[in-house]
C-alpha cells in the first residue's frame, strides 16, 4: 500500500504542469485524483447494484443459454466488485460507494421490459440482452475511461487492474451478440402476439 501511494505521488508532481500546481496548492492531493476517487466510487456502487440486479436478469430469461450467460457474468462481476476493493487498497482509500444514476436507471430499463414482455419468449430475450447489452457499455465506457486516468495519474498496478476488468465488460458483450445473432433474435422475429 505504502509503495503505490510513493510511486503515484512521485509520478504526479513529475508529469504536472504549472497550471495544476498552482491549483493544488493548499489541498491535500490533485484535484484529478480526487475526481478518480469520486468516479471509482460510482463504479463499485452500480458493480455492487448489478450483483443484486443480474439475478432477477437471470431468471427471467427464456432460454437457458440466456440464463447461463447471465448467471455467469454474475459471477465475474462480483470478482470485479473485489477488484475494487483492491484498488481502493491500492490507493491507500477506503472502498466506498456512490450511487450511480446511471446504472439505477439502466437496471430500472431492465425491470421494465421484464414487465412488457411476455414470460417464456423468445422476445423477453431479446429485450433482456438490449437492456444487458447498455449496461455493459456503461461499463466498457467507464473502466475505458478510468483505465486511462491511472495511466495519467502513474498508477500503473491500478490501471492493469481497471483493464482487466474492461476486457471482461467487453467479452460480456460480445456473447451478448453471439447469442442474439445465433438464434434468439430469429426466433422472436417468428412469435406472434397473444390474443387478449
Ligand atoms: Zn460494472
Ligand atoms: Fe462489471
Ligand atoms: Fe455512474
Ligand atoms: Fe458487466
Amino acid at each position: 500500500m505504502a509503495k503505490s501511494s510513493k510511486q503515484s505521488t512521485s509520478k504526479q508532481s513529475a508529469s504536472s504542469k504549472k497550471t495544476n500546481d498552482q491549483r493544488q496548492q493548499g489541498s491535500q492531493e490533485p484535484m484529478l485524483m480526487e475526481l478518480f476517487y469520486e468516479e471509482l466510487k460510482d463504479i463499485y456502487w452500480a458493480e455492487k447494484h448489478l450483483t443484486k440486479a443480474l439475478p432477477k436478469m437471470a431468471k427471467a430469461a427464456s432460454t437457458e443459454e440466456l440464463k447461463d450467460a447471465i448467471n455467469e457474468h454474475l459471477e465475474i462481476t462480483q470478482t470485479q466488485v473485489g477488484r475494487l476493493e483492491k484498488v481502493f487498497e491500492l490507493l491507500g482509500k477506503k472502498a466506498q460507494a456512490k450511487k450511480c444514476e446511471a446504472m439505477e436507471g439502466l437496471t430500472k430499463e431492465a425491470d421494465g421490459v421484464i414487465e412488457d414482455t411476455e414470460d417464456g419468449s423468445a422476445t423477453r430475450d431479446v429485450a433482456l440482452i438490449l437492456a444487458a447489452q447498455k449496461v455493459e457499455h456503461y461499463e466498457i465506457a467507464t473502466y475505458g475511461g478510468l483505465a486511462t486516468l491511472a495511466s495519467t495519474l502513474g498508477l500503473d498496478e491500478i490501471h492493469d487492474l481497471l483493464g482487466e476488468t474492461l476486457a471482461e465488460e467487453k467479452e460480456a458483450d460480445t456473447t451478448l451478440t453471439d447469442i442474439a445473432e445465433n438464434s434468439i433474435n430469429y426466433e422472436a422475429a417468428e412469435e406472434s402476439e397473444e390474443e387478449e
